[in-house]
């Protein structure tokens, strides 16, 4: 069942969507060739605890840290640690936080140094295909629309769309009805109604949509070991249109989501 929040349960889960937001974006001046994943890891467990708010991973089914970050071939869940980030890797952060009784979850794909322009155009192609995505999640449409402008477009460029993970809704859990996958016709599944809140999620992949899972029982590689990237935002369907929690600003939220602005995608999160 897709449970529908009201004005004031969006409301709260704005805020500990501005903490993900917020976090990501220093994370953002964080990560450079030298630092490691695991810096990265307890400066986000900081930000977040002096928010009074919770990091939401640590603990879920066991998953040790504040953040998933996975690199290059890595495509979700990765595990923080001693690795060292290099110059020309690409590095997900994903992150999930929650405050007051509801949950924040939002993802980034960061270029590290310097990166090929065929990493950085996986990483563009994989924010357009969430800003496509989130401009199809609103009242009448339905859900598998959302799913379509995210396969119609990285197909479009030469990418392929992981299916083995999938978005999701979310609210007092982290992870609720429905799930949205990101590939399938157009025209499938509920139609979209105001006050549903959804964490829509591609995962974009050089080569095959293949994933193989690392003994570590958590780390998610794509089997040919070529780049994957991930970008997810925390959106709510709104009467105006949909409403990205995950984000600082209201005004340039409804940029990006147009692709009005001229930032570049390493620093949508300067917000
Ligand atoms: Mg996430
Ligand atoms: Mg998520």
């Amino acid at each position: 069942m897709v449970i529908l929040k009201s004005d004031r349960e969006i409301e709260k889960m704005l805020v500990s969507n501005r903490i993900v937001a917020e976090t990501m974006c220093k994370l953002e001046q964080l990560i450079e060739p030298g630092i490691s994943t695991i810096e990265l890891d307890y400066f986000a467990e900081n930000v977040i605890l002096k928010r009074n708010a919770k990091p939401a991973f640590k603990g879920y089914r066991g998953f040790p840290s504040t953040l998933c970050v996975s690199i290059n071939e890595e495509i979700v869940h990765g595990i923080p640690g001693n690795r060292i980030l290099k110059d020309g890797d690409i590095v997900s952060v994903d992150l999930g936080v929650l405050k007051d009784g509801y949950y924040g979850d939002s993802a980034a794909t960061f270029p590290v140094g310097k990166v090929s322009p065929k990493a950085m155009d996986l990483i563009k192609t994989t924010r357009e295909s969430l800003m496509k995505a989130i401009d199809k999640a609103r009242i009448g449409n339905r859900l598998s629309d959302i799913s379509n402008a995210v396969q119609t477009h990285a197909e479009m460029r030469g990418y392929s769309v992981v299916r083995y993970f999938v978005g999701h809704g979310i609210g007092r859990s982290l992870h609720e009805e429905p799930k949205i996958p990101n590939y399938g016709p157009p025209g499938r599944g509920p139609r979209l109604r105001e006050g549903m809140v959804l964490a829509i999620e591609p995962m974009i992949n050089e080569g095959t949509f293949e994933v193989h899972i690392l003994t570590d029982n958590w780390t998610a590689v794509t089997m040919d070991r070529l780049l994957s990237a991930h970008f997810e935002h925390t959106i709510a369907i709104t009467a105006n249109g949909p409403k990205i929690l995950s984000v600082l600003d209201d005004s340039i939220t409804k940029a990006l989501v147009a692709g009005e602005t001229g930032k570049s995608i390493s620093n949508i999160w300067e917000l």
